[in-house]
């Protein structure tokens, strides 16, 4: 195998062309495991790891700019991310375990496209875009679009994910990520709940949440957001919201959990975001 190692993203593009059926490699915590299993076999390898226009975490006044090759861990410990979007903060947190949060990165996260991609339902409801290279030019989409299906993304061939850009929410908005596994760490996700409330005079003005794990990749629920928008919040309010949810949510049977279990799951979440919620409301 050939393995090739640019040191920025025109090198990259370049690569592409020149040998058409190249993968790209980030972290290599996904694609490494899909070789082992035989399910890849890549003749050349593209690393991105010492790209380092792909790399890092910048502010952008009301945004910031995450480059898809930055690992979670960077992610993680990232001060700005700390303040402004403890979402994606709590969802790195949350991810594997220190040694694969090393290695594995935001934009192998998109790429993979699993229903169970912890960065996926907190981008989405931060209203993240994602930014696509190609040697014809960049094109930007909603990362909610970005992602098509299971394993499916909306890159074409010769076409790399750049980086991704994250609107910071205004004052007066509570974050919220939270992930159901079977166990503290190294777990997939059972259920996850990334939630956005904007609350203006003790009332939700505005909710978005997005779940993972409960369909073929990350579900909103209009309803229940609008449910909940220009309510006060309170546990009755969330507990009518959820049972929205547990109609919207179309989880699968797999080795982790059922569906039953999913749906219900999905639909309690709620009900810790309202202990949240409820009390800075109040102030
Ligand atoms: C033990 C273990 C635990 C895990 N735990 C979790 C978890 O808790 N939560 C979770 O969400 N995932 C988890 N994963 C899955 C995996 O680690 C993540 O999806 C990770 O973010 C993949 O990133 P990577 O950089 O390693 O991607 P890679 O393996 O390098 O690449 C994955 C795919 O994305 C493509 N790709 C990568 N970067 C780009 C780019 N910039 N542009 C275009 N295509 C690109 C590659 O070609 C490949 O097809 C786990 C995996 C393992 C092995």
């Amino acid at each position: 195998m050939n393995v090739l190692f640019p040191a920025t993203a025109d090198a990259v593009l370049e690569a592409l062309r020149a040998h058409p059926d190249a993968r790209l490699m980030a972290g290599g915590t996904d694609l490494l495991v899909r070789r082992r299993a035989g399910a890849v076999a890549p003749g050349v390898l593209v690393c991105l790891e010492r790209v380092a226009d792909l790399n890092g975490v910048e502010v952008l006044g009301d945004a910031i700019r995450i480059g898809a090759a930055t690992t979670l861990t960077a992610i993680l410990e990232n001060g700005a991310i700390r303040e402004r979007l403890p979402l994606l903060r709590d969802a790195a947190g949350a991810f594997a375990s220190p040694p694969v949060r090393n290695m594995a990165t935001l934009g192998g996260n998109l790429c993979t496209a699993s229903p169970a991609a912890d960065t996926l339902p907190p981008l989405c409801v931060l209203g993240a875009e994602a930014e696509i290279l190609s040697s014809s030019g960049t094109r930007r989409m909603p990362v909610a679009d970005f992602v098509t299906g299971p394993g499916r993304t909306a890159l074409e061939p010769g076409e790399l994910l750049g980086s991704v850009t994250v609107p910071v929410p205004g004052g007066g908005t509570i974050q919220h990520f939270e992930k159901v596994g079977r166990r503290k760490a190294m777990a997939i996700a059972v259920v996850s709940l990334a939630a956005l409330l904007r609350v203006e005079g003790g009332v939700i003005a505005e909710a978005r949440l997005a779940w993972g794990s409960v369909g073929p990749t990350v579900v909103r629920c209009p309803e229940a957001e609008a449910l909940l928008a220009g309510r006060a919040p309170t546990l009755e309010t969330f507990r009518a919201a959820g049972e929205s949810v547990r109609r919207a949510v179309r989880p699968i049977d797999d080795v982790r959990a059922s569906a039953g279990y999913r749906r219900r799951v999905a639909a309690n979440l709620l009900l810790r975001l309202a202990e949240k919620a409820g009390p800075a409301a109040l102030g």
